[in-house]
């Protein structure tokens, strides 16, 4: 089975696939993971790709689409899509790819966050550049300030949560990825979780492995 999280910048995308990749046995396929990476080996790919993350708006979508078809080509099963598709396009594309490797979406999980929590996590977010996990200097402390529990590496703050890189990812959200709620609400298998101010990460977990 492949899912698809669906959700605007800080709705909790990356802390669910976490959690199903520990539990559930799956593969995360986050491009915002695999650009950064391209970014930090200093490739020709990460270049180009920096040029658009750092101000936080969305790579063309055909640098992302090449990135998403050659990570395919290895693994097509168990996936989550975790920041991709972000646009309409990108949503064929995969589409088509997929069905040339005989794989699909099964699963669409839109993660419905209000805007002024979205602007808390993300502001308080701290991640561990070397496994990925991500923190929160309230709701998710690290036992050793700054310090990642997994592997003792220095947490980072990413240079795209800076404010006003943030508001700029949710306009490009706002515009561009939004319409996929309405492209994907009415075919087989979408889930809408509602996750409000009261909702923890274990609810949103609890509440998916249900729908799955
Ligand atoms: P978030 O969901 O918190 O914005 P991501 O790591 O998914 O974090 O994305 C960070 C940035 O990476 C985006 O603002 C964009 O510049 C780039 N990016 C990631 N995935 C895509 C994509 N599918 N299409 C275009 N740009 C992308």
């Amino acid at each position: 089975m492949n899912i698809m999280l669906l959700g605007a910048p800080g709705s909790g995308k990356g802390t669910l696939a976490e959690k199903l990749i520990k539990n559930q046995g799956f593969k995360q396929m986050s491009t915002g993971d695999l650009m950064r990476k391209e970014i930090k080996e200093e490739t020709p790919l990460g270049i180009e790709c920096a040029r658009y993350m750092n101000e936080g708006k969305l790579v063309p979508d055909e640098v992302t689409m090449g990135i998403v078809k050659n990570f395919l080509q290895e693994n097509h099963n168990q996936l989550i899509f975790d920041g991709i598709p972000r646009t309409l396009n990108q949503a064929k594309i995969l589409e088509e790819n997929l069905v040339e490797l005989n794989a699909k979406i099964d699963k669409v999980i839109y993660i419905d966050v209000p805007t002024q929590i979205l602007l808390d996590r993300i502001s308080g977010r701290l991640i561990c550049p070397k496994c990925k996990v991500s923190y929160h200097i309230i709701s998710r402390k690290p036992k050793a300030e700054g310090i990642c529990d997994n592997d003792g590496s220095e947490l980072v703050r990413r240079p795209d949560d800076a404010p006003e890189k943030v508001k700029v990812r949710l306009e490009a959200y706002a515009s561009e990825t939004a319409p996929l709620v309405d492209y994907y609400k009415n075919k087989p298998g979408f889930v809408h979780i509602v996750d409000n101010a009261n909702t923890t990460a274990e609810e949103v977990y609890a509440e998916v492995l249900g729908a799955l």
